[in-house]
Parts: structure tokens; C-alpha cells; sequence
């Protein structure tokens, strides 16, 4: 890829769009949006630019796109794939002063958002109006970069990922053209659904510039459960066997033992150590909870389930969520100085309990601390590794692991990342994983951005 970079007659243009304190060349702040949370090393932007409107995004990217330099998208930066590090250098938008909330409809149950929105702080505004929105990936998130990445969490097994939970997008393209797409109907069959296309294309089809995002009503009764297995293939086959039967949580996931020895390390819950499931009820009143909870149960204990304990109260399940949410930053306290990497596979829910199994053999044969946990009603498993940094063996085993789940996954239907999105580690997967469409979405990408000016070098492997 061709890139100018950003000159000193460029900086003066671009400062002319905006006001003073909206551009920075600084050093530090150059640094800090250089990396995402993943290992995929840093690679500083020329120029940092806080847009407050869309007009001037339209004025930087019809600059940007006409003298070919590149620009990347910044919500938070807590990805954990390279989807923000601007490979390419060039501008880095960072959409944090673009973060009003414009206008909630509570009978409508949507609200408009700017991008740089954090979803825990519209769900704090919400919250006194019985209302919320579902998607939530956990690390302190904007929904700009949740639309982008696809973003789920814990509660996608009821409620669906970002993708479920937008009706309208505006975007600005490439060549600064701004479009309007989706309705605040809650459903329609009108033309192609360029909402799908945006949701997911991490930053490098357009820049989004506001949203409207479907709002769901604070559940009547909330209900958790906590259930132990003497394995976590045991523990895999009761998420798999709960779907079949029609069980239908809020959450459903999963916790290996050294992820559970964690959690009692730093929180102190006096948690058994067994593999176990955490299973939430969101329903209208207590029957309905009563009825789950029962079925659940039942199913659980045919697995092989050692405790099955329902009813938790509301302070424990806080607690217990707050630990949940808190995981990886916790495996990595325990392992200072060692570096991180994340599966991320999704598969049929059916093949779950076969994808663990060899998560957990490869995970011993690589011989590196691996913790297996997962949004299990999702099909999704995830294992973070903990690797020397410098240790080429360590990495080079991880790598393995990674591999073979990957296959396996794709193998049974799956996907290699279910909710962390391509960015740079898993462009490897994508010709295996899409096969001829990925020539297909090369193509529109083209059509979008003929320049390739949008966050350039992601979601494509180097050879397409
Ligand atoms: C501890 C931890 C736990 C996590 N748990 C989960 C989880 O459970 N589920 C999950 O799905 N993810 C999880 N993540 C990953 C991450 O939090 C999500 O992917 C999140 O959506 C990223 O949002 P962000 O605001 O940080 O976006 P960024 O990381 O800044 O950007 C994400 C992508 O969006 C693009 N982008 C940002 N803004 C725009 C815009 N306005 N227009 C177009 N493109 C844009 C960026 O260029 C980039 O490609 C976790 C991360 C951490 C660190």
C-alpha cells in the first residue's frame, strides 16, 4: 500500500479544520494511541485529531483520501486484536469529544448516540428510565468501536451482539460523502442492509458518526445461579443440552478452575474449585424464573453437576460479575511481566463441549499458564495465555494452540473470532474462514475506499 505521510503543510491544512486544542503532534499523545490492549506492537500515528462533529470528519478524510494518508478510528482503545494500531501511521481520529447522547425515545425504547458514547455511561443515564443497552463487552467501551468490532459480552446469549442492537447508522466515507442508512422503524425489508456491512468492518469502509441503538427494559426479576462440574467438559455438555431444551438465560458462561482460583485469589468469594457455570434469569416474574431454574437444573444435574445453587442474591451476583468483567486483568496481575494473548473461537452451540475438550489438551501439551473460559451460551470460548515475552518457544506453542483451535472451529461451522473482531491477528484465517467471499468483501471494500485510506492493513491477509 502507497501512503504519503503527514507533512508539515498537511498539519497546517488540518489545523485549519478545527480548533487549536483539537489537533495534537505531541509525543505522548502520539504514544497513546499507538497500541490497543493486544500484543501486536505499537505503531504511532503522525497526527491525533478529536473531531466534535461530522462535518469536520467529511473535511478531514476528503483532505486525507485526496493526498492519500491514512486514518484510523480511536474509541478507547481497548481492543484486543490491533484493530485501532495505525499500522500505516497517518491521522488518528479520536472520537472522544464526540460522545453526546442526542436524544433518548423511551416509548420508542432507542436512543441517538455519537460514537464516542461509552455504553456504561448511556446505561447509567438509562437506568432511572427502567431501560438499557445490552451489549456489553466488559473493558470501558465506546459503542462507535462496538459497532465496529462487533462487540459482545455476557448478556449477548439473550439480547444478541452490537450488530442486533443498531436500527440506523451515519457514516462518512472515504471521500467525506456523508450517508444515512437503516430506519428507526424497528424492522424493514427496504434495499440492501448497509448497517450489516458497517457493523464489523472495524473503521475500514467508514467512519461512524452517530447511531441509533435499540433499547431493552430492565428486566422484572432477576435471578443468578452458580453450578459446579467435576470438569469442564461436563460443564460444556449442560450449556449445549440447556439450548437444546429451550432454556433461555440472560447469561451463560463458563469458568475453568484456574480461572475460578483466580477470581478467589483477588476477590476473596470462597468460590468452589471446580470448573463452573454462571447462569442469569432475566424474566417478567418469578414463575417464569422458577420454571428456568428448574429445567436448568435438571439438566445440569444429568451432566454431573456437583452443587447446583440458585437464588443468589443481588450483592453476591454483583460481586460475582464484577470478577467476571475483571478476569483478565486479574490473570494478568498474576503473571507480571509475562505478555498476553486471547482466543477468541465461536462455534455451533452442539460442538462446544468437543471444542473445549481440546482446548483443555492443547492448552496442556503448549505447556504455558492457559486459562479456558467463555460466553458458553454463545458457543464462545476464549483462553488467555500468558507468555515470556522474549520466549520464541512459549509463543511459537500458543501459536500452535491458536492454530488448532481456529481449524477446529471452522471445522465444525464456527468462526476464528467471535466477538474480538479480525484486526491484525486473525487476517491469517480469513480466506480459510470465508473461502471466495473474502474476494467479495475485498472488492466492496475497494468500492468504499479506493484508496484504502481506512485503517489500512486490516481484516485482509497481505496476499488478497
Ligand atoms: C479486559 C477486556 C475485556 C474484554 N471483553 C470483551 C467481551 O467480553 N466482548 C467483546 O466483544 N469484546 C471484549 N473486549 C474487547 C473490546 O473491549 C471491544 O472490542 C470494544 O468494543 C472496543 O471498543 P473501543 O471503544 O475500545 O474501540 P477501539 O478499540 O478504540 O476501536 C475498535 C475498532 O473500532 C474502530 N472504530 C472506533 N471508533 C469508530 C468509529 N466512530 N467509526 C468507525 N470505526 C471506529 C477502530 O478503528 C477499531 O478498528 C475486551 C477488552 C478488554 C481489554
Amino acid at each position: 500500500m502507497e501512503f504519503n505521510p503527514v507533512r508539515q503543510n498537511d498539519i497546517h491544512y488540518l489545523a485549519s479544520l478545527v480548533r487549536p486544542d483539537q489537533l495534537s503532534t505531541g509525543d505522548s499523545i502520539l504514544d497513546l494511541h499507538a497500541k490497543d490492549q493486544s500484543y501486536h506492537p505499537a505503531r504511532r500515528p503522525e497526527v491525533v485529531i478529536w473531531p466534535h462533529n461530522r462535518a469536520e470528519v467529511s473535511g478531514i478524510l476528503q483532505y486525507a483520501n485526496s493526498h492519500r494518508i491514512p486514518v484510523t478510528c480511536w474509541g478507547m482503545g481497548t481492543s484486543v486484536e490491533g484493530n485501532p494500531i495505525p499500522l500505516y501511521g497517518g491521522i488518528v481520529l479520536d472520537f472522544s469529544r464526540m460522545a453526546r447522547i442526542l436524544e433518548i425515545r423511551e416509548a420508542d425504547f432507542q436512543a441517538d448516540v455519537e460514537p464516542g458514547v461509552v455504553y456504561q455511561d448511556l446505561n447509567n443515564k438509562l437506568r432511572h428510565m427502567g431501560l438499557f443497552f445490552p451489549p456489553d463487552p466488559g473493558a470501558r467501551a465506546t459503542i462507535g468501536g462496538m459497532l465496529a468490532n462487533n462487540a459482545s459480552g455476557i448478556r449477548t446469549v439473550r439480547y444478541g451482539s452490537s450488530r442486533a442492537n443498531v436500527l440506523r447508522l451515519t457514516a462518512v466515507l472515504a471521500n467525506g460523502e456523508i450517508i444515512e442508512t437503516g430506519t428507526r422503524a424497528s424492522k424493514t425489508s427496504s434495499g440492501y442492509d448497509l448497517i450489516n456491512l458497517f457493523v464489523g468492518s472495524e473503521g475500514t469502509l467508514g467512519i461512524l458518526v452517530e447511531a441509533t441503538v435499540r433499547l431493552r427494559g430492565l428486566p422484572e426479576t432477576i435471578s443468578a445461579v452458580i453450578a459446579t462440574f467435576p470438569d469442564v467438559e461436563a460443564a460444556a455438555t449442560a450449556v449445549s443440552e440447556m439450548k437444546r431444551f429451550g432454556v433461555d438465560p440472560a447469561s451463560l458462561e463458563l469458568l475453568s478452575t484456574e480461572c475460578v482460583e483466580v477470581i478467589n485469589r483477588e476477590k476473596d468469594l470462597g468460590l468452589s474449585l471446580t470448573p463452573m457455570l454462571f447462569i442469569e434469569f432475566h424474566e417478567a416474574g418469578k414463575a417464569q424464573v422458577r420454571e428456568m431454574t428448574n429445567m436448568a437444573r435438571e439438566i445440569c444435574e444429568d451432566a454431573g453437576c456437583y452443587e447446583f445453587m440458585a437464588g443468589i442474591d443481588r450483592e453476591d451476583r454483583d460481586k460475582f460479575l464484577k470478577a467476571r468483567y475483571e478476569l483478565a486483568e486479574m490473570i494478568m496481575r498474576k503473571h507480571v511481566g509475562r505478555t498476553h494473548t486471547v482466543i477468541d473461537v465461536a462455534v455451533p452451540v452442539s460442538a462446544y463441549p468437543d471444542m473445549i475438550s481440546l482446548a483443555r489438551e492443547e492448552s496442556r501439551k503448549a505447556g504455558v499458564p492457559g486459562y479456558t473460559f467463555g460466553h458458553a451460551g454463545d458457543g464462545n470460548l476464549h483462553m488467555i495465555f500468558m507468555i515470556g515475552t522474549e520466549d520464541r518457544k512459549e509463543w511459537s506453542a500458543v501459536e500452535h494452540v491458536n492454530e488448532r483451535l481456529v481449524r477446529k472451529a471452522l471445522e465444525a461451522g464456527g468462526t476464528a473470532t467471535g466477538e474480538h473482531g479480525t484486526g491484525i491477528g486473525k487476517r491469517k484465517f480469513m480466506k480459510a474462514e470465508h473461502g471466495n467471499s473474502l474476494g467479495w468483501m475485498k472488492k466492496l471494500k475497494n468500492l468504499f475506499d479506493p484508496n484504502g485510506i481506512l485503517n489500512p492493513g486490516k481484516i485482509f491477509p497481505g496476499n488478497i
